[in-house]
């Protein structure tokens, strides 16, 4: 009993620490990683074990004891559990939160740590001399399926083998020894079938070389116009991944995890390939996990969370499409898959590549300050030009759906040729919202500061931020006018408009709406590729790299939302949305055109934008970013309350701001707090607290001494509040 070590768990729960428990008496030998069933207040909780100890804060006597330990060898090899606990303390999440995010909801909820069991049959070999000598001859079934039997190598799943009937034969083959049944692992890998690679032109062969050149840490910014090949080099390094017999962890943007993609692995390499996205259940999710753990899996594609997959045998990490925001997570456990793929690459000593067309501007800074290496693709592969861009100024225009006839003419003249047309407007739904003709009143959300989305193919009125709804009005709550009018408009409204002026041509809307039924997306994806004279509308999913069939003419309906945004990211992201839709444009042969409309022609950032490109661009708001003392030059953390008592955000906020100052010194600012850019949401007021410093190192300092004591305070209890650390958005 006394050599016993003590069990240190990080148990999910919101404090900032392990707690320590007894060794359950009949157990095996405990290690860090294994995941335990312990007592927790009066519930049963899992936790996972972090450390073993050999003392306790707490007297032995007053320790309880594990009631059960879940798994035989630890569930989180040892490299996954430190980097996840590395992560918890840099996000300031409490680790057992932090590690709970990080498992498959199966394993948190305490299943065991196994792949799906199949049932695979094989021909014996007195089943094969059986069939050779004809001895089956008169029991046709029986026969077929030992033909089908001999005719595979590693045997066939039962469920493959049989149909409706045969199973009283497949007994039959059993009995007289001439066929046998395993249990295999059933990992649900998609097997890559592997053909040829493209010829790498000078730059392509030249970043696929840097990268493998040295099987050491290394981050390697891969900054290539959309079509330009960046694929084609992960393609190529991770073949030379592959052939030194280690994995390749590819992350992929929420939405860029198109079956084309996977296609293109598949296409490329004759290995087994995992693939984690949203779309799994929780088995195939395990499944794609334990595959990636046990290196069965040579390819492991994924989304954010894939970042925390377990790699038997690490040899190279990708992040396609770098600056996308979705890397971040925004509630729970606020980590940057991105940021924490560097992290774990240095960690286990391998290259990682993080490429983009418009790469962020944190990447960038690191290229400058020598800590990322920059790999260019300069030309288009295939030898595409770049489209020209044409400002078009809307003021005092007549639109039709938000389109300027100029718009509207250029896109009737490329549809006469036989092009396709891509209009990208960033709001889904029919209208932004509905207003009272004769009153003026406009629908709002009840519970937000917001207005309600007008939704007229389902006939409803919708929040875009609580999700709240309700029936179209048929007249004005205030002044009883049945004269409401859609105000503003959606992709929905100009779907309508569209089809109404190009009769004859396929008008393809691609927003969260018209995707959300499984396998959607890749339809309508497919009909734009196959088709012709197509317009393709959407919203900023149309800007991933999606594999778009070639496109003669772009235009962006409205640009000036992002130009006035409140986000200190606003213009660097409409930089990279304008940069990205953009892209699409001219991959073939002609060169294609993008036309931007907004009521701000003369706004200087467009036409460092237009006229520089997003290079220049980058670094004219990197220096701007510089002056004003902005991330990536400071680092920043914002702590967010909310509650439904309108003050209590603020005053929490004011109460732990007082008693960070005490700790900051003058190496942190605390700037606030101050409502929320939206206060109201979903009936709760929100408010933020934001901290800032020219030292990452002390304003980390700083949060690890305060954000665990944060649930101490008596103003705590009445809201829920959150850190996130290098913030994406200031909602
Ligand atoms: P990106 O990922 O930068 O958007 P891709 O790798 O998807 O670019 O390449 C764009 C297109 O050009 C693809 O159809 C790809 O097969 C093709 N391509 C890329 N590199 C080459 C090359 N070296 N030779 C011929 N075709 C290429
Ligand atoms: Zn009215
Ligand atoms: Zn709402």
């Amino acid at each position: 009993m006394s050599t016993a070590p003590i069990l240190r768990v990080a148990v999910p729960s919101p404090l900032h620490r392990c707690f320590d428990y007894l060794q359950p008496s009949e157990a095996t030998p405990v290690q860090p990683g294994m995941r335990v069933r312990v007592p927790f207040g009066r519930q049963q909780q899992i936790g996972v074990v972090v450390a073993l100890a050999t003392g306790s804060e707490f007297p032995l006597s007053k320790l309880k004891a594990a009631h059960a330990v879940i798994d035989e060898v630890p569930a989180l090899p040892p490299e996954l559990l430190e980097f996840t606990c590395w992560a918890a303390r840099y996000y300031h999440h409490p680790v057992g939160e932090a590690l709970a995010t990080a498992l498959p909801v199966l394993l948190r909820q305490g299943e065991q740590a196994v792949p799906h069991q199949q049932r695979r049959w094989h021909l014996t070999d007195s089943g094969r001399s059986a069939l050779e000598s004809g001895a089956l001859s008169r029991a046709p079934t029986q026969r077929a399926l030992a033909e089908r039997l001999a005719a595979s190598r590693q045997g066939l799943i039962e469920g493959l083998l049989l149909g409706d009937t045969g199973r009283q034969s497949l007994r039959a083959l059993e009995q007289k020894g001439y066929a046998a049944v395993e249990m295999v692992a059933d990992f649900g890998l998609i097997e890559g079938s592997g053909g040829a690679s493209v010829e790498l032109n000078a730059d392509q062969a030249a970043a696929s070389e840097a990268i493998a050149a040295h099987n050491d840490y290394a981050c390697y910014l891969l900054d290539g116009i959309t079509g330009s090949g960046k694929t084609e080099v992960y393609l190529s390094a991770i073949e030379q991944t592959l052939a030194r017999g280690e994995q390749a962890l590819v992350l992929v943007p929420e939405i860029g995890l198109t079956p084309q993609l996977v296609e293109r692995f598949a296409r490329r390499f004759a290995t087994p390939i995992a693939l984690l996205h949203s779309g799994l259940n929780e088995r195939e999710r395990l499944n794609a996990w334990l595959a990636a753990r046990s290196g069965e899996a040579a390819i492991v594609i994924g989304t954010r969370s894939a970042i925390f997959t377990p790699l038997a045998r690490p040899g190279l990490i990708v992040v396609d499409e770098e600056h996308d925001p979705s890397f971040k997570q925004q509630d729970g456990f606020r980590y940057c898959a991105r940021d924490l793929a560097v992290v774990r690459a240095s960690r286990l000593g391998i290259p990682v590549v993080l490429g983009s067309a418009t790469p962020s501007l944190e990447s960038l800074y690191n290229v400058q300050r020598g800590r990322y290496t920059l790999l260019r693709l300069r030309q288009r592969a295939g030898g595409a030009t770049l489209p020209s861009f044409r400002l078009l100024d809307i003021r005092s225009k007549t639109l039709e759906g938000g389109l300027s006839q100029a718009l509207l003419e250029r896109v009737q003249t490329e549809l006469g040729s036989g092009g396709q047309v891509l209009l990208f407007l960033n709001r889904r739904g029919f209208a932004p919202t509905l207003i009272c003709h004769e009153c003026g009143w406009v629908a709002a959300c009840s519970r937000c500061d917001a207005r309600l989305t007008l939704h007229q193919g389902v006939g409803r009125l919708r929040c875009h931020h609580c999700g709240h709804e309700r029936r179209i009005l048929q007249h004005c709550p205030d002044c009883r006018s049945l004269d409401l009018r859609p105000l503003g408009q959606g992709t929905e409204r100009v779907e309508q408009v569209l089809e109404a002026r190009f009769p004859g041509h396929r008008v393809l809307r691609i927003d969260r709406d018209s995707t959300r039924r499984k396998g959607a997306m890749a339809r309508l994806l497919d009909e734009a590729r196959r088709g012709e004279g197509h317009i393709l509308l959407g919203t900023q999913m149309l800007a991933k790299g999606h594999d778009l069939p070639d496109i003669g003419l772009v235009g962006i309906l409205d640009a000036d939302q992002g130009l006035f945004g409140s986000d200190f990211r606003a213009s660097e992201r409409l930089a990279q949305l304008v940069t990205q839709v953009a892209g699409r444009a001219g991959r073939a042969q002609r060169r294609g055109e993008v036309i931007i409309q907004t009521r701000h022609p003369e706004h200087p950032l467009l036409h460092l934008l237009l006229e520089r490109g997003y290079e220049q661009f980058a670094e004219e708001i990197l220096r701007e970013r510089e002056v004003v003392g902005l991330p990536p030059y400071t680092s920043l953390a914002v702590l967010r309350a909310e509650a439904v008592d309108p003050q209590a955000p603020l005053h929490f906020l004011e109460v732990a701001r007082d008693h960070a100052r005490q700790r900051a010194g003058t190496q942190v600012e605390l700037l606030g707090p101050v409502p929320a850019p939206m206060e109201r949401r979903a009936g709760r007021y929100r408010a933020q607290l934001l901290l800032q410093a020219a030292e990452r190192r002390e304003l980390h300092r700083l949060l690890a001494q305060w954000v665990p004591q944060l649930h101490a305070l008596k103003a705590a209890r009445k809201v829920r509040y959150s850190i996130d650390v290098d913030p994406y958005e200031m909602l």
